[in-house]
């Protein structure tokens, strides 16, 4: 890296300087600033798996979750084709931009007025969590992150902070924030196993977001949860293909992104945007979690739902005995084996 950690401003890229531009124009001449340090990090962390003894960087991380990286871009591109033809429904009913799509995807959706204490109180009490009440705490408060879970103690400190709730997306986010909260604090393990790999953290989250759906949206919210996930999932496999070509040619970084994006049969209004994607610096080899995770979920949903119907009670004690409780020991491979067969 260049010596850039002189000055605040320096660190940030000089953000402040860009407020004011269109946002097209803000992650352009953000991703000009920071193009050539995301670039060196890419060599250096390419450099440094291949001393490991892998033969890149996203094989080596994919390697670390038990997975393999032929096996991931098979799923990512299934998960594409099946897709994108309803897709390219969605973009025109909503009328989805390449701008609104990379954003946020508040379009899609309304506000809901919730009460989204008694939500997740209702969720827990349905799944038979309700002792989680005590472990987990929210915090809500108007800031830049949708949501994140800050794990203090596992399994009895798990806290979730989260924008104020205004949107079906946000709701959703509250949601699938909560699978990561309800996995650690039934996490029964001691020591190294209570930790987690990414895979298996955000394969958790997706299956409580979908089955908090199913538990408090109605017909109507439900069949807009279902169009943004699709959108999610298909936005979060075409960055995915995007990046696992990069690690290989990142010389060629704008003519990738132009091929994957291009795809989506909307308008790319700027190829230069590429490198201000946290995804592709501070969070490498991560944004292909989602896909799996969306795969894992749609499954276990499927599959709970034939074994149990609407139990939601047995649909917790299944939850808690094949994915929760051991954390760590076992891979999200071998817990997902009793629903079917993952990569
Ligand atoms: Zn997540």
């Amino acid at each position: 890296m260049r010596n850039r950690l002189d000055s605040w401003d320096n660190y940030t890229y000089g953000i402040k300087s860009l407020y004011g531009q269109s946002p097209v124009r803000f992650l352009q001449l953000l991703s000009e600033r920071m193009r050539e340090d995301v670039l060196e990090l890419m060599r250096k962390r390419q450099c440094l798996a291949r001393k490991q003894g892998h033969g890149s960087y996203p094989e080596l991380v994919l390697w670390s979750e038990d997975l393999r990286l032929e096996s991931v871009r098979t799923l990512l591109l299934d998960q594409i084709r099946k897709n994108l033809p309803v897709v390219t429904a969605l973009v025109k009913g909503y009328g989805i931009t390449w701008s609104s799509w990379t954003g946020d995807l508040v379009s899609v959706g309304y506000h809901s007025k919730m009460d989204y204490a008694r939500l997740v109180s209702l969720i827990l009490q349905r799944l038979g969590f309700d002792r989680l009440n005590a472990a987990i705490s929210i915090v809500v408060k108007d800031q830049p992150i949708a949501g994140y879970v800050g794990i203090l103690s596992v399994p009895d400190d798990v806290r979730i902070l989260l924008r104020p709730v205004n949107n079906l997306k946000q709701e959703l986010t509250l949601y699938h924030e909560l699978g990561h909260a309800i996995a650690h604090a039934l996490n029964k393990e001691k020591g190294i196993f209570k930790t987690w790999t990414s895979a298996y953290d955000e394969a958790m989250a997706t299956v409580i977001e979908r089955i908090a759906a199913l538990i408090v949206l109605d017909n109507a919210q439900e069949k807009r949860a279902q169009d943004l996930w699709i959108l999610e999932e298909t936005r979060c496999a075409t960055s995915a293909l995007f990046e696992l070509d990069l690690w290989e040619q990142p010389q060629a970084a704008k003519d990738l992104y132009l091929k994957y994006y291009g795809a989506w049969n909307i308008e790319v209004a700027s190829a230069d945007v590429w490198a201000a994607d946290s995804f592709r610096s501070i969070d490498p080899v991560y944004i292909q979690n989602y896909v799996i995770a969306a795969y894992v979920a749609d499954r276990t949903v499927e599959f709970l739902r034939h074994k149990y119907e609407d139990k939601f009670s047995e649909w917790g004690r299944w939850l808690v005995k094949n994915y929760y409780a051991d954390g760590r020991r076992r891979s999200l491979a071998d817990k997902f084996a009793a629903v079917g067969d993952l990569l």
